[in-house]
């Protein structure tokens, strides 16, 4: 298709980047649309990239609260302030905690 040169009216290619009689730039076959889709697919990565992130830092809080709490169960067994009766009870309420958290989390805490 020929186009009508907007610089000195002569007719041109519409596929040439500009006119071929005065060099003035084809203003049909501007990068306006592949800047667009440019920024189309910056978006989009930068959008994937956002939910990668957010996915690999949302971690359960339930998990967190679970995973303290045996930590401070651990504590407890381990304090040597406390007589070695209330130690073992501790340990056999941790050992309890940490085999529920398993079986909830598949992990260990
Ligand atoms: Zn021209």
């Amino acid at each position: 298709m020929m186009i009508k040169c907007t610089e000195c009216g002569k007719e041109y290619s519409d596929q040439a980047k500009a006119c071929v009689h005065c060099g003035a730039p084809n203003t049909t076959k501007s990068g306006g649309c592949l800047k667009a889709v440019i920024g189309l697919v910056v978006m989009v990565v930068v959008f994937v990239i956002i939910v990668i992130a957010l996915r690999a830092y949302t971690i359960d809080p339930q998990e967190v609260i679970d995973s303290e709490a045996i930590k401070e169960c651990r504590k407890a067994e381990n304090d040597e302030l406390l007589d070695i009766s209330a130690r073992r009870l501790a340990r056999d309420a941790c050992d309890l905690m940490e085999k529920r958290y398993n079986e909830k989390y598949g992990h260990a805490p």
